[in-house]
């Protein structure tokens, strides 16, 4: 273990007047100040690296710094950053389209683009509500969801976010309040218990007549538990919604483009949601960008009613950058042979990860496609947790009891060896009092 001098990683001005996420102002944890970054690298002022394991929040499934991400930034610059999407289109908004359209189910013949995760939220949330409004059932304006589920944190994404893990504790009277049902306990690749289904028929049967959507982020639940859920849960949960006359919205943001195996993730289910929310990866981790997708027949009832139009337009809808960038993403991800990479990083990381379970740390371990969870017993001090993950050279952030991995798809088999091997490291050296 090498000493490192951890005050010259960090800034004063940052510590005194920036604001980080979920962190305290006055007493934050240190933020340490990245030099650059390329590859798979994290590279910190003083020039220690580190291996990525986060793709910064599910995003740089290329790593960083991809010299073709980078040329289609700089090209579509020299054009144009941006032009309003009122009234006015334009090619990378076009190609875009046409990508997504290539890579999604048919039926999604409409595309809404939206700034980030949690706008395609409020807009799928929105779109879901208008439905039934154009339709003449005005009265269907409520959501329902499953427990642990993450879905952002503006008002709407944050009222059907998990109530416990959630924001619900402090925003609770201020959050319009939702029907939650428990999330499924059938394990990905387990056995199906059947009676994981039923509080979501008995929610529906008691309370259709008021339900816009079911919202749920399809066999990833990740940032509300990082849990793996049986895909049998989405075909029944897609049959109840049609027989109820409820739409169903998947939360493919974090799952979307290739992350669990799958280029998405209603496909472990065969089931296609009415809507279908994406960002995160979809530029590839270079900026901000989201779309919600839909069918002919929401955005007919949408369009062929009183008000005509779908009552959503944010200021950079579009934003050429942003789609230009995203649409290169699409293009490389489909070039590589991303499906046996994401396969081989799953095989690495189950075999590499595995002895953390017979740690008395560890409650839990699992993997799915390029994700890999070591779930604690106690919730891990994250003090702690920084400063090893610096000194072995390896970038991960763990929340509560789940220490994950979802690195770069580009990472390599000797940085993944080394990322696992110090996780588990580092996680035996927590306490491990009963
Ligand atoms: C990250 C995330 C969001 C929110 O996205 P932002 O871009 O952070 O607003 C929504 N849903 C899921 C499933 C996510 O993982």
């Amino acid at each position: 273990m090498k000493e490192k001098d951890f005050g010259k990683l960090t800034d004063d001005f940052d510590r005194e007047h920036l604001w980080h996420p979920y962190t305290s102002a006055t007493h934050p944890l240190p933020a340490y100040r990245v030099r650059e970054a390329h590859g798979c690298r994290i590279v910190l002022e003083d020039g220690t690296e580190l291996i990525d394991g986060m793709s910064s929040w599910w995003c740089a499934v290329h790593g960083y710094n991809h010299p073709v991400l980078n040329d289609a930034l700089q090209e579509q610059m020299r054009k144009m950053s941006h032009v309003m999407f009122g009234g006015l289109t334009h090619e990378p908004a076009i190609e875009l389209g046409k990508a997504l359209r290539r890579i999604l189910p048919e039926e999604f013949t409409r595309i809404f683009y939206a700034d980030s995760g949690s706008v395609a939220v409020e807009v799928a949330m929105k779109m879901a509500v208008q439905y039934h409004y154009a339709a003449g059932r005005p009265e269907k304006t409520d959501f329902v969801t499953i427990r642990s589920g993450y879905h952002g944190d503006t008002w709407n994404a944050m009222s059907v976010c998990d109530p416990e893990t959630g924001m619900h504790g402090i925003f609770g009277p201020a959050l319009p309040a939702r029907y939650f049902v428990p999330s499924p306990r059938s394990r990905f690749g387990g056995e199906w218990h059947q009676e994981d289904i039923v509080p979501l028929e008995e929610m529906l049967v008691s309370h259709h007549e008021s339900i816009a959507a079911l919202i749920l982020e399809p066999v990833v639940q990740g940032a509300g538990g990082m849990w793996f859920y049986n895909p049998e849960y989405l075909r029944q949960a897609s049959a109840l919604c049609r027989r109820y006359g409820i739409l169903l919205i998947f939360d493919e943001i974090a799952t979307g483009f290739g992350r669990t195996g799958k280029l998405f993730a209603w496909e472990h289910a065969g089931v296609k949601p009415d809507i279908m929310c994406i960002g995160k990866s979809l530029t590839g981790g270079y900026m901000t960008l989201s779309a919600v997708l839909t069918t002919d027949d929401v955005a007919q009832t949408i369009s062929d009613n009183y008000p005509y139009a779908f009552m959503h337009g944010p200021t950079f809808m579009a934003n050429p950058l942003a789609c230009a960038v995203a649409r290169a993403s699409i293009g490389l991800l489909l070039e590589s042979d991303w499906k046996q990479k994401v396969l081989a990083l799953e095989a690495q990381m189950r075999k590499e990860l595995a002895p953390a379970a017979a740690l008395p740390q560890v409650a839990d371990v699992r993997v799915l496609g390029a994700i890999g969870v070591i779930e604690t017993k106690h919730p891990v001090d994250m003090a702690f947790m920084q400063r090893r993950f610096i000194e072995e050279g390896i970038w991960v952030r763990p929340f509560g009891k789940l220490v994950y991995i979802m690195p770069p798809f580009i990472i390599t088999r000797e940085e993944l060896s080394h990322l696992t091997s110090s996780l588990v490291r580092i996680v035996s050296e927590m306490p491990a009092e009963e």
